[in-house]
């Protein structure tokens, strides 16, 4: 069975959610191989083998101090050594631009924001705010496939999760241009707002404190999300956006608070398992996919909803 390449996400050691998702894909195509940057740790490789890795391919972290280019010329010499079926990578920002790359030198394509994938290599896409579905495969070469995060869930399957150092001689191109410094995002005690089990967010409902989001997220130990409007007013950061032009969430649970429930906000939230409005108008878009709702006053109804569930603590 050919190999598909599949390329790790990890930071302080940890591998993030979303590279076991591509590793739930990969199976369906072919034998699933991880491509880590930089040393991984025990932890790391026992993750990945559970995720069903065959094999592991390491390589140096010095790739690790340049921008993109050393990462898709890694992956496009190893999807020639290894006649790989396919490439997948997470649909970051800075993934997307790797996977540009990666299908640049293999003469082959790439397809971005993929929300799903068969084992014909067929790739879904959700378009125009998620009202359309398409399908699109690559018909030339070894296809490169951008996956969005917690568009597929994470299975495990275990794999022999075999280790093979990569030696890979970057051209100069790669090297062009260097990372000279690196600042460390502060980060709460909250989780990752892609990656959380439960989203807390607030639109323009809730105004300018958002303390009353914060409140109940951290009651419930959830990411705080944002729709654009609240963003663009200033009263959130951008980074919290969710939404078409912001981030694509599918948590367990997302409680909307004083969010109309527009078409792109909409696009970033809709495959969440349960979902909750908090919203003063019966007639608001977002209970037309809501599972529960509350009419009413959030500033009244969220604090409530706090109290009760830090007494049950
Ligand atoms: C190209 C493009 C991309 C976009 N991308 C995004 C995106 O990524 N994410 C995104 O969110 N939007 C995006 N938008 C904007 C989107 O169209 C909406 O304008 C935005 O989502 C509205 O945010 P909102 O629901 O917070 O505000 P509103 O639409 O103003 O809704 C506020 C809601 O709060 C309710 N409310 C008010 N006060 C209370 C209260 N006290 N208690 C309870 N409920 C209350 C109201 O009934 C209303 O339903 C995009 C737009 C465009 C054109």
């Amino acid at each position: 069975m050919a190999e598909v390449l599949v390329l790790v996400d990890h930071v302080d050691g940890q591998v993030k959610k979303v590279t076991l998702e591509l590793l739930t894909a990969a199976r369906r195509i072919g034998e699933p191989a991880a491509v880590v940057v930089g040393e991984p740790t025990d932890e790391l490789k026992a993750k990945l083998g559970e995720y069903g890795a065959e094999k592991i391919y390491t390589a140096p972290a010095e790739l690790d101090d340049y921008v993109v280019a050393p990462k898709a010329e890694l992956l496009a010499k190893l999807a020639n050594d290894k006649s790989a079926a396919a490439v997948l990578v997470s649909a970051t920002p800075e993934n997307k631009e790797i996977a540009g790359r990666t299908a640049v030198k293999l003469g082959s394509g790439v397809l971005t924001d993929v929300v799903d994938i068969n084992s014909e290599l067929v790739a879904e896409h959700s378009i125009f705010g998620g009202s359309i579905i398409t399908h699109a495969k690559v018909t030339k070469g070894v296809p490169v496939v951008a996956v969005r995060p917690n568009a597929i869930p994470a299975e495990p399957s275990a794999g022999a999760a075999a280790v093979e150092a990569v030696e890979i001689e970057l051209s100069d191109a790669a090297k062009a241009a260097r990372i000279t410094d690196r600042v460390k995002q502060e980060k709460g005690a909250r989780p990752e707002l892609t990656e959380a089990a439960i989203v807390v967010s607030g639109g323009r409902g809730v105004g300018e404190d958002f303390s009353v989001v914060e409140n109940l997220a951290d009651a419930l130990g959830a990411a705080v999300g944002a729709s654009r409007a609240a963003v663009d007013a200033g009263w959130y950061p951008h980074a919290f956006q969710v939404g078409q032009t912001g981030k694509t969430v599918s948590p367990n649970l997302y409680i909307a608070l004083g969010i109309s429930g527009a078409i792109q906000h909409r696009a970033g939230m809709q495959t969440s398992k349960t979902i909750v409005a908090v919203n003063k108008d019966p007639e608001a878009p977002i209970l037309e996919i809501s599972d529960f709702a509350v009419i009413g006053d959030l500033h009244k109804v969220a604090p409530q909803l706090t109290e009760e569930i830090n007494k049950r603590k």
